[in-house]
């Protein structure tokens, strides 16, 4: 962990300071224990430092964090200490706080870069040259002191040291061991509290965000995803192997599809190019539900593509609510029926579906019914009308109000005749049975009689202009019905007139 060998400042007749090995063993392994149990980990660290510091016989044990490195200083916090006595406590001092160490100063310089290799100091006061670091010990009466950096993942995260303000010792051998020792416990403890807090952190994304974590390797096709995942899968949490084709499989044809090509053309590409995209995913017990994907390629240090990575974000409720609202704009909120943009959907939808039919019909003097009943019935009216005519048509049918008291119903895989008597039969389900209205605490029940006109027109291919021209080929039809004396149906290419059922 530590690097280069420790560096000595002191002459050789300064005495070793004394230490018994098995009080200094028993203070690391009761240390230890300490780090391991206390539910956080700077708890840990003072009990260690409380343990240390009797055996080492020495005024002060601390620690302090390195904050930040400037071209120009070094800011270091004196975050942990035990004293001796009350008289050598620095820790509430004012001065520990953020304290900032000139890089100017060639020691102090020298001192950084050497903890930052992992060097390890011991220091004798009375020994040392004229200069900074020696002003600075005089300054806290301190004769001797050893110091022991703390790498944590890698890096110089603090220092561990001892000072003595009664002894003028040599802390090097197993003065410098005994502190090295520590200090690897302290930035295990420390290093273990970090991966648990990112691991809790992850834990909370998941949960918060509703996606899970996965990688492929482009090497071995090698998978891994995070625990959530997994078990959405259907796989149990500790499974070590996740096999890539059978999560594949798990994908939307379709979508694995566009997946594949995307990876195709992008797993080659310099730099890492982002991908999204909403995926039918088949979960447990085979329910389809949609996830977000977003993948990135992971790139080696040669700039080789190495994996596929990414998260998968459960967007199920948000594609279910944006399906209801989808369904909601593309129906009329009085009658239930589909509206214009609903229309438009179908026909695009079904536009290889021929042949087609289209029925425009029309309510006949619908005015006289609302000047004689009153606006609201008309609506209770318009309501029924649309129930009635539903019990008539196929489930594919699809019934439209396209606006006022005019509506269509587009109809598929009919012969003109079979269109015909469609609309033959709704105009007679309208006609032959009187409307029974009552709005409450507006009106008693009304009995009202209605017609409808209607007009057929057929479209037997999918040429460009042919929908627009259907449109216009059953209004014309339905204006003829109109013309014709209403309660009616006209077919537009004949212009036949099926007379009223009488
Ligand atoms: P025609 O046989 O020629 O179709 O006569 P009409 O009276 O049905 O036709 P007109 O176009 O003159 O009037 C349509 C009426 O439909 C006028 C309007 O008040 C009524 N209407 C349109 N939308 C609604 C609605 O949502 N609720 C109610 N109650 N009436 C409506
Ligand atoms: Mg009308
Ligand atoms: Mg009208």
């Amino acid at each position: 962990m530590l690097g280069p060998p420790p560096r000595s400042s002191l002459p050789t007749e300064v005495a070793k300071v004394p230490l018994v090995a098995d009080d200094c063993l028993a203070a690391l392994a009761r240390g230890s224990t300490a780090l391991m149990a206390m539910e956080h980990w700077a708890d840990g660290v003072d009990r260690l430092l409380t343990e240390l510091g009797p055996v080492t016989g020495a005024s002060r044990v601390w620690i302090l964090q390195l904050v930040e490195i400037q071209p120009d200083k070094v800011i270091q916090d004196y975050v942990f200490e035990w004293a001796s006595s009350e008289r050598y406590q620095l820790l509430s001092h004012y001065r520990s706080r953020f304290f900032a160490s000139s890089l100017d100063k060639v020691e102090y310089q020298q001192l950084v870069e050497e903890r930052q290799r992992g060097c390890r100091h011991s220091f004798c006061t009375p020994m040392l040259p004229e200069g900074p670091i020696r002003r600075h010990l005089e300054s806290q009466a301190t004769l001797s002191m050893a110091s022991v950096p703390i790498f944590v993942d890698g890096r110089w995260w603090g220092t561990l040291g001892v000072d003595d303000c009664d002894r003028s010792v040599n802390w090097e051998g197993p003065g410098l061991d005994l502190l090295e020792t520590a200090a690897q416990m302290v930035a295990a403890a420390l290093y273990r509290y970090q991966l648990n807090h990112r691991s809790r952190q992850v834990e909370l994304f998941h949960k918060v965000a509703d996606c899970g974590v996965w990688e492929v390797s482009l090497r071995n096709g090698r998978v891994w995803c995070s625990q959530g995942l997994k078990v959405a899968l259907g796989y149990p949490e500790s499974s070590p192997r996740m096999p890539l084709r059978r999560l594949a499989n798990r994908l939307h044809p379709t979508d694995r599809a566009v997946i594949w090509s995307w990876l195709r053309e992008s797993r080659n590409a310099p730099a890492p190019v982002q991908f999204r995209l909403d995926v039918r995913v088949r979960l447990v017990d085979d329910v389809w539900s949609w996830y977000e994907v977003i993948a990135e390629v992971q790139h080696n240090d040669q700039g080789e593509p190495v994996a596929l990575a990414g998260v998968l974000v459960d967007i199920g409720k948000r594609k279910q609510e944006e399906e209801q609202a989808q369904a909601a704009s593309e129906r009329d909120a009085l009658t239930g029926a589909l509206n214009r943009r609903g229309l438009d959907r179908q026909m695009s939808e079904h536009s290889a579906t021929f042949p087609r039919h289209l029925i425009l019909f029309d309510i006949d003097h619908f005015k006289q019914i609302n000047d004689t009943h009153g606006h609201l019935v008309g609506d209770a009216l318009l309501s029924q009308l649309v129930d009635r005519l539903q019990h008539e048509l196929r489930p594919e049918d699809c019934l439209v109000r396209l606006g006022g008291e005019e509506f269509a119903v587009l109809a598929t895989g009919m012969q003109n005749e079979q269109a015909m008597s469609l609309a033959e039969r709704l105009r007679r389900c309208v006609s032959d049975t009187p409307f029974c209205i009552e709005v409450a605490g507006v009106s008693r029940p009304v009995s009202i009689n209605m017609t409808i006109s209607l007009g057929v027109a057929h479209q037997a291919s999918d040429e460009l202009e042919a929908l627009a021209q259907l449109m216009a080929e059953a209004d014309q039809a339905l204006y003829a019905a109109k013309h014709t004396g209403r309660n009616c149906v006209v077919a537009a290419e004949s212009k036949a007139i099926y007379e009223l059922g009488s």
